[in-house]
């Protein structure tokens, strides 16, 4: 059984095309941007435990009108051995119907995906979410000792082309929490080019929406500041 929080029949965007978004409860971390909070305990009673089969049955109802499945969280990889059971079914329904489906993940990257090679056979890609790259900074932003799971991630999942996306949240530089986005895209863009590979990265502006303690009256990232990054990231050729 998985534990599931949300699952959204369809949605744009949760990685590429129309897809299912199921969220799963329990996350390791504690990023002072969450917006979904609610999925932080690792348990609770608003979430419900599944079965497989259970999703699975979710997920044919969008047939023909999504592409897939995205997995998220919480960090979705703390239930792994779910997730490779969930894909394998999800890829003989593919074969059942007729209607290819593919697998990814959202992850917050703290879980290395080398330990799951079952798993990564069965995913399609991966969308990292690289909060920030300096070490302090990251402590700062989510309470976790250190972020180099999050860097080995990086540079392993571009290797085996499973690197779907790399998602960085951009705060407005008034906040009292910084992501460093610029040191970020620096040495993000160093890694792409030391292993010769094009991946999209999104900036995302942060949103105080569902936003708890201390960054929930912080105001959006303006759209000069995330125009800016664009271009910055851009001169770097991301
Ligand atoms: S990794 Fe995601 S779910 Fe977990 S605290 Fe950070 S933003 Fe929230």
């Amino acid at each position: 059984m998985g534990l599931v929080r949300k699952i959204i029949p369809q949605s744009t965007v949760d990685g590429p095309g129309n897809r299912v978004a199921i969220f799963l409860q329990g996350c390791n971390i504690r990023c002072a941007y969450c917006h979904n909070p609610e999925t932080q305990a690792m348990h609770d009673d608003e979430a419900r435990e599944m079965s497989v089969g259970e999703l699975i049955a979710e997920v044919r109802k969008g047939i023909p009108f999504v592409r897939g499945i995205t997995v998220s969280g919480g960090e979705c990889m703390l239930q792994a051995d779910f997730l490779t059971r969930l894909f394998a079914a999800v890829r003989d329904l593919s074969r059942e119907t007729g209607h290819p489906l593919t697998c990814l993940i959202d992850s917050n990257g703290t879980i290395p995906f080398a330990d799951y090679p079952q798993l990564m056979a069965l995913c399609d890609g991966v969308m990292l979410d690289v909060k920030a790259w300096d070490t302090a900074v990251y402590h700062r932003l989510t309470k976790a000792p250190d972020n180099e799971t999050v860097k080995e991630n990086l540079r392993w999942l571009l290797s085996h082309d499973k690197l779907t996306e790399v998602r960085i949240v951009c705060l407005p530089e008034t906040a009292s929490v910084t992501t460093d986005v610029e040191n970020n895209l620096r040495h993000i863009a160093e890694i792409l080019d030391s292993i010769g590979k094009k991946v999209p990265v999104r900036l995302l502006r942060f949103r105080p929406y569902g936003v708890v303690g201390e960054l929930a009256d912080t105001p959006m990232t303006s759209e000069q500041q995330m125009s800016d990054y664009a271009s910055l990231a851009q001169s770097l050729g991301l």
